[in-house]
């Protein structure tokens, strides 16, 4: 079938390629309808590896993904042919101890799409596990759907800074992780996420909801802001969500003691951070690796409108401009927050 395929650094080609879509009896067959592209899938494209997962085989990209049960297998009761489905793209082992502690994100084992050498789904159809194939509420579009991967990561973040009611939040970065999770923080009870970045663009999208502050570094020292707003104690929880080495010099003035700092961005390279600053205040840190056990929480609270993230949506192009779509991604404008591309095969 027609897929995606990323031949190697730099080079994209919609082409025919062999991908296996056998049904055993707890899988589902899916039609594709919505993909999301990821910096992750752009980092492929431009660099040709992430740490050490390096493309040394064509692969199909895409791992943001919703579309609608083809097929099920003969053990599989949860899902029916027509079911709107949203997927979780990491696989584990389900034997592993990592899993049986429920820890599957960190399974050494696990294969994620469009992760080497495991192709992605910016194809026509795919082959998926039904147990990780999680039906669409009837208000929660495709596109929506396709949002779920990256706001799960939001979501895993807030589940691992144990927010209580009322806590204040900072996030560092406003690209989509960032956004994601500041939505996550507010929806898991914090009352204030200030949001720092240097993109008076991209701040701006996130100024759009309710709860979210923007703080425009190029302007003021975030850490300025936080002590003004927080009678100088600092926020509760600190989300780094940049991956930027930059931003681990003075982290700490930014938490409170005894408060938390979130890790969410990946740097590429090993970091430096203040040790005694950390320990003076007793910080908690935490780090997130994917998610695990969020899928469905995640649709519940779209599907109850507590919410919205339609409106990082920016654009969706048709499969056959897939192409142009990774180009624009890798263009980085940042009035761009989640380019979508809609499949041929999910068309209603
Ligand atoms: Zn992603």
């Amino acid at each position: 079938m027609q897929a995606l395929v990323l031949e190697q650094k730099g080079k994209l080609a919609l082409r025919e390629i062999d991908l296996p879509l056998e049904l055993g009896p707890d899988d589902v067959k899916i039609a594709i309808h919505t993909v999301g592209v990821c910096g992750s899938d752009v980092h492929y494209y431009t660099h040709g590896a992430i740490g050490p997962y390096v493309v040394r085989e064509p692969m199909v990209l895409g791992h943001e993904a919703a579309g609608t049960v083809v097929a099920v297998g003969s053990n599989v009761e949860a899902l029916q042919v027509g079911d709107r489905v949203c997927m979780e793209p990491g696989l584990p082992d389900l034997s592993s101890r990592a899993s049986k502690l429920g820890i599957y994100n960190v399974d050494p084992k696990v294969r994620f799409w469009a992760t080497p050498p495991v192709h992605g789904v910016l194809a026509p159809f795919v082959v998926h596990p039904a147990a990780f194939t999680y039906k669409l509420p009837d208000n929660v579009s495709f596109a929506e759907g396709a949002m779920v991967e990256p706001f799960a990561i939001g979501m895993q973040a807030a589940a691992r800074a144990r927010i209580a009611p009322g806590d204040i939040a900072a996030v560092i970065g406003c690209g989509p992780i960032g956004i994601v999770v500041a939505l996550a923080a507010l929806a898991g009870g914090c009352s204030r996420v200030f949001i720092s970045d240097f993109s008076a663009e991209k701040l701006a999208i996130a100024a759009q909801y309710p709860g979210i502050i923007p703080v425009n570094i190029a302007d003021r020292a975030f850490a300025d802001v936080i002590a003004t707003e927080t009678g100088g104690w600092g926020a509760d929880i600190v989300f780094e969500a940049s991956g930027s080495a930059k931003a681990f010099s003075g982290i700490f003035d930014l938490v409170r003691p005894g408060g938390a700092i979130v890790l969410v961005g990946l740097p590429v390279e090993a970091v430096q951070f203040d040790v005694p600053g950390a320990i003076s205040k007793e910080v908690r840190i935490e780090t997130v690796f994917r998610y695990a056990n969020i899928f469905d929480r995640a649709l519940q609270l779209i599907a109850s409108g507590k919410v919205d993230l339609k409106p990082l949506i920016t654009d969706t192009f048709r499969f056959e401009d897939s192409i142009k779509a990774f180009e624009r991604a890798a263009s980085a404008r940042p009035t761009d927050i989640k380019l979508q591309i809609l499949m041929d095969s999910g068309k209603d």
